[in-house]
């Protein structure tokens, strides 16, 4: 038997509480713990600290198999570990791509093996994401992976018969298609926002319409065939507002939001710093604003990072060549608790609801996100949210360094992750005995 006693926590709901986890299981929960279990058990000093339920990132690229130089399975469930995540979906844009239940299986057990999150594949929707041919998703549904997420992401399904047939097809086993909302004709050769911006500076723009058209394009095509839409990593006001509609309308689709779509504007590309070169682009503060207000009304169901690590090479170059995409994994909650929680247009228990319940229950992942009560998975993130730190690209523990938070100093510590009373990141953690 293994034992930790987490004491001396505050929850979510704020209350001050002791938390006993025996083996992989949450077992008691009170002001002070009774159970004979705890005389043996590890402490932890949670003092000064939030005890949060593991966090779920419903879209991370871990680049494995075919781009190991960027990030593998390993390298990105220590990233994910000390974020605070304990389940990751890894999306299907490998090489391979992930549009067989060969490769989902690989990956799945990958992830297994390094054990540090739990990894569920993100099957593609097409074959070679390239829009034309449905992908394998019945034999990647019932695979030993069992996908339920589909998604090109990279690419959009651009196609809308083949959008229809994707949903369609997907209801058989309760699966959700996860859309990259990107019009490719409206977006060819963008390089960032269309705006001012973009004029001053000489770079291609990237209209908001070009997103918010395949946004509701999408919704009345789920509504039409009565299927499960996802909007990955809404980006403009405009996107928010038909999302509101559709979920006043009772259409069954949710949606996400970066974390650096929470923080940073399409100013940040004035100093051509590639780091900051993102599909889709960093927009307008009004834009950041609406973001942060759908997140906290609902609109927007969940945090996902979309985490995208990139060496060195394809990143430090000029803006035109460089590479979309910026890492995450490590900063997430920070960036969440800077831009949602400071600035109380949000709780912590609302932040458990978009960073841990909400995204397991869209991805279907019924051994994640089951909130700090008796009888769950012991799957815990322990934050010190009241100390600071610097992001330091070079400390992180993924193999990519692009992250546009470098140098800032953000609030809220990971101190310790346990993955089913597995401890997977120990930060500063103060095991009193044992
Ligand atoms: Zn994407």
């Amino acid at each position: 038997m293994s034992a930790y006693l987490i004491s001396g926590g505050t929850l979510a709901d704020n209350t001050q509480k002791d938390i006993l986890i025996v083996d992989e299981v949450i077992s008691e929960i009170a002001t002070k713990v009774v159970s004979a279990s705890a005389a043996s058990a590890v402490v932890i000093d949670a003092r000064d600290c939030i005890v949060l339920p593991g966090l779920v990132d419903l879209h991370t690229h871990l680049r494995e198999p075919g781009r190991e130089d960027s990030e593998t399975v390993a390298s990105g469930s220590r990233a994910a570990a000390r974020g605070g995540f304990t389940a990751v979906s890894a999306m299907a844009n490998t090489f391979p791509v992930a549009d067989t239940a060969g490769v989902v299986e690989q990956v799945y057990r990958l992830g297994q093996a390094t054990g540090l999150c739990d990894v569920f594949p993100i099957g593609a929707v097409t074959q070679g994401l390239l829009g034309k041919q449905l992908a394998e998703l019945g034999a990647m549904a019932s695979s030993a992976a069992r996908v339920r997420v589909f998604s090109d992401d990279g690419n959009c399904v651009s196609d809308a018969m083949v959008m229809r047939r994707a949903l369609e097809y997907v209801k058989q086993f309760s699966g959700v298609i996860a859309q990259h909302a990107q019009d490719p004709t409206l977006t060819v050769d963008a390089q960032m926002n269309e705006g001012v911006i973009s004029s001053r500076l000489g770079l291609k723009g990237w209209p908001a319409v070009a997103e918010e058209a395949i946004i509701a394009r999408d919704i009345l095509l789920a509504d039409h065939v009565q299927s499960r839409l996802h909007i990955c990593h809404l980006t403009t006001a405009g996107g928010v507002e038909i999302v509101r509609w559709a979920k006043a309308r009772g259409i069954n689709v949710t949606a996400e939001v970066t974390p650096h779509h929470l923080l940073l504007t399409d100013d940040l590309a004035t100093s051509y710093d590639p780091v900051f070169k993102v599909n889709p682009p960093l927009r307008t503060l009004k834009d950041v604003m609406a973001l942060r207000e759908g997140l906290a009304d609902g609109t927007i169901d969940i945090v996902a990072t979309d985490h995208a690590p990139h060496p060195t090479e394809s990143k430090e170059c000029e803006w035109q060549s460089a590479a979309f995409g910026m890492i995450g994994l490590e900063s997430a909650l920070s960036v969440v608790q800077q831009t949602m929680v400071d600035s109380s247009l949000m709780t912590w228990e609302q932040v458990v609801d978009r960073m841990s319940v909400a995204p397991a229950r869209i991805g279907g992942y019924s051994n994640q996100g089951q909130g700090i009560r008796v009888g769950a998975a012991a799957n815990i993130t322990i934050v010190n949210s009241k100390k600071k730190w610097r992001v330091d690209k070079d400390l992180v523990a993924s193999r990519s360094r692009n992250t546009p938070f470098h140098g800032m100093e953000l609030p809220g510590v990971v101190i310790c992750t346990m993955l089913r009373g597995k401890i997977t990141f120990d930060g500063q953690m103060r095991a009193v005995n044992g």
